[in-house]
């Protein structure tokens, strides 16, 4: 029998179980584990024991893990290490059910609003970004993203020191104030209304439907399934006016809920996690039964494990004859995605988003991982979340397509949303009815903001319209200054700054491209060789090809340096990692490759070389001149070609050669410097293999002296 099959049986949650069995010395990974009989009487013998009679009402709560189930004290000053101060009377313990052991928990510092109407944070001192993360209602990868952009590395359980958290909070309309030293004050024997409302918001907390992204191939299926899922099609939906497209639906199981984002595919999921809106809580993979993984595919991966979002597999068109399961699943073993029936522990569903088959079982699947992930919500807050896409639309004005990830959004509420505001007039839920309120995980068409904020926007709701109008041209002043400025991300000469900042250990994402597998694994070798006690390095991505946007994308979103070892830039690429400030890094030696890195880690960075493509020249005749040589009859396309300059020979997006320039003629007499649009003879030194059409492209190194 499976975990999640036993754990229906008890009336208990997957989790809890698994803790359980974890707890009992019982072996089982995942709510899929299969348990022998022998397990099976243990845990229910011991099931009998610890479950009331009664159902329980509430999931059975195991050790308090997270902050917030704890009990806030009732002292007047909140203080992130209270550990010893004692309930008064009056305060009820709520845990109704019997619980483990409790280990001693800090309670979290809170968040209260001060006379002004402003919301304080009172710290005692450095605070673990996960408590953070849960005062200002952000996931804690969102702040882990917002901290980097600040320079401050730090994991969900480190901590971060005041002034930094004063910066990141400020971001999300709080201050932070230090606790002023308060000696011995007697408790007071009534909590203030404040604080019982607290306590009242904490003990709303819900489960939430979970989000999920359908990512995959081009042609695996990915539309088809989502269309599946929500049993109508999505084309047949718009033109009746059935469905409204509001970029995410939410689909009925049962008595719970799950919400699908419209838009599948990993360059739309990490474009929104590049902005800081990571929305997704579950990706399904879907992988063609008959052709199994394919490169995209193998991406989609990489971008869902950057973005530690836990995947289900979906082999789709399981219908056709010649459906092959075991080829993917193979394929996923490959990849270290053991399929779960195989021992492992990645999730495999076999689908037909044709007829249909497999997928009920694939929805169970997804709210069992939402189960185990206890995704929760406070549907009685003011609502938060992010803009999924907006637009204008006539008669209606501004419209935006909002996921609300906590609280409830009323119409009539004060939205700031990016550097936008208003009253929100009207909502419109995804079957196109007008509805009064949205809460957690739900997808709603928003009327009344001044103007079209950008996807991945975030929103949040404020108490009076001026005070949301302040904040919206607070928010476009400094985005005319943020605009003039890519955003800082790392770099490598950065590194050493953060090594000095960070007691801790700081980590390096890198990604990596190169021009074959073979040179790939020797480059991942060799890095992994480095060790540093300061710096981690993490490889987050590699693969082979040329850089594409969607690795900038990537790299964007994971705070990531990019090096691409004989491999060139997609002009999109370029023109993304400049606007996102990611930084590239070419080389065609492996030794310099591995040698940049170490000193980047070593804090002993030489000068930075920096490429500036300068020129770029068509072939459009090969010569073979008696005393020269072959020659490349040329046109210059762009810019100045001048001898000093380096070269490339591109030939179909990839780089055939690299040299210095030989010889630069026109009408057979040497020349210092060829015009766009002018015809000229180039050799690069060391190569002769020309064919017309190739691109030579003409560089310049820059050497930038790096100040540590
Ligand atoms: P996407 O590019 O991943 O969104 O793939 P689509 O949903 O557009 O599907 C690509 C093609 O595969 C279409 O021609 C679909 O009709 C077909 N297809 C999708 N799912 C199935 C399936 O379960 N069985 C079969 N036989 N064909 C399917």
């Amino acid at each position: 029998m499976r975990v999640h099959e036993i754990a229906k049986e008890l009336g208990l949650n997957s989790k809890d179980l698994l803790d359980q069995l974890v707890a009992m010395g019982i072996p089982a990974k995942n709510h899929m584990s299969t348990l022998d009989d022998n397990a099976i009487a243990r845990i229910k013998a011991s099931a009998k024991k610890t479950v009331p009679a009664a159902p329980a009402p509430a999931p059975m709560p195991a050790a308090p893990k997270v902050a917030e189930k704890t009990p806030a004290p009732p002292a007047p000053v909140q203080a992130p290490v209270a550990v010893k101060a004692p309930a008064p009377a009056p305060v009820q313990a709520p845990a109704p059910v019997p619980a483990p052991a409790p280990k001693v928990q800090a309670p979290p510092p809170a968040a209260e609003p001060a006379s002004d109407g402003k919301k304080v944070i009172i710290l005692k001192g450095p605070i673990v970004v996960r408590d953070l993360a849960g005062l200002l209602g952000v996931r804690p990868n969102q702040l882990i993203a917002e901290l980097m952009r600040l320079n401050v590395l730090a994991s969900i359980g480190e901590q971060i020191e005041i002034k930094d958290a004063a910066r990141i909070a400020e971001k999300h309309g709080y201050t932070i104030e230090r606790e002023k030293k308060v000696e011995h004050k007697p408790l007071p024997k009534k909590e203030t209304p404040k604080q019982e409302e607290d306590k009242e918001k904490a003990k709303k907390e819900e489960l939430r439907p979970p989000v999920v992204t359908v990512l995959g191939h081009v042609d695996h299926g990915k539309t088809s399934l989502l269309d599946r899922i929500r049993n109508t099609s999505v084309a047949k939906g718009e033109a009746g006016g059935i469905t409204q497209h509001i970029g995410a639906s939410t689909v009925k199981v049962g008595e719970k809920s799950i919400t699908f984002l419209d838009t599948p595919g990993h360059a739309a999921f990490t474009a929104m996690r590049a902005r800081g809106a990571n929305m997704t809580d579950i990706a399904i993979i879907v992988v063609d039964a008959q052709d199994g993984m394919m490169p995209q595919t193998q991406e989609a991966i990489k971008h869902a494990q950057a973005a530690n979002v836990p995947i289900i597999v979906a082999i789709n068109k399981m219908d056709l004859p010649t459906a092959n399961p075991d080829k993917a699943k193979k394929q996923l073993q490959a990849m270290d995605m053991t399929p779960e029936e195989w021992g492992g522990k990645t999730i495999c569903c076999g689908v037909s988003a044709l007829t249909g088959a497999g997928v009920p079982e694939l929805l169970e699947m997804i709210l069992l991982q939402a189960e185990v992930m206890e995704l929760k919500a406070t549907p009685n807050d003011s609502a938060r979340g992010f803009v999924i896409e907006a637009q204008l639309e006539s008669g209606m004005g501004p419209t935006a397509h909002l996921l609300v990830s906590n609280g409830t959004l009323n119409v009539g509420d004060v939205i700031l949303c990016g550097p936008h505001y208003g009253k929100v007039r009207a909502l419109i839920n995804d079957h196109g009815e007008k509805i009064k309120s949205a809460g957690p995980s739900t997808p709603v068409k928003c009327l009344g903001l001044s103007g079209v904020p950008d996807a991945g926007a975030p929103f949040e709701i404020l108490k009076s319209e001026r005070e949301a109008r302040d904040a919206a041209e607070a928010r476009k002043a400094e985005n005319k200054l943020t605009q003039l400025t890519a955003p800082k991300r790392a770099s490598l000469a950065t590194l050493f700054e953060k090594m000095k900042e960070n007691k801790d250990r700081v980590e390096l994402q890198l990604m990596i491209k190169t021009d074959v597998q073979g040179s790939l694994e020797a480059i991942d070798h060799s890095l992994k060789q480095i060790n540093s006690d300061k710096v981690s390095l993490n490889i987050l991505m590699s693969g082979v090809g040329n850089i594409s946007a969607n690795d900038i994308l990537l790299a964007s979103a994971s705070d990531a340096i990019v090096l691409g070892f004989h491999v060139s830039i997609d002009e999109s690429a370029s023109k993304l990692a400049k606007k996102e400030g990611v930084e590239i890094r070419l080389h065609s030696i492996i030794y310099e490759l591995i040698d940049q890195v170490r000193e980047a880690m070593a804090g002993l960075l030489s000068p930075i070389l920096r490429e500036k493509v300068i020129s770029h020249a068509t072939v459009k005749q090969v010569f073979n001149i008696s005393k020269t040589g072959i020659i490349a009859g040329c046109l210059c396309t762009d810019g100045r070609i001048t001898s000093r300059l380096k070269g490339r020979v591109k030939r179909a997006g990839s780089v055939l050669f690299e040299g210095k320039i030989g010889s630069l003629k026109r009408f057979q007499s040497d020349v210092g410097e060829v015009k766009e649009g002018q015809e000229c003879g180039i050799l690069l030194d060391g190569f002769s293999a020309y064919a017309e059409g190739d691109i030579l492209e003409f560089y310049e190194v820059e050497r930038i002296t790096q100040t540590l």
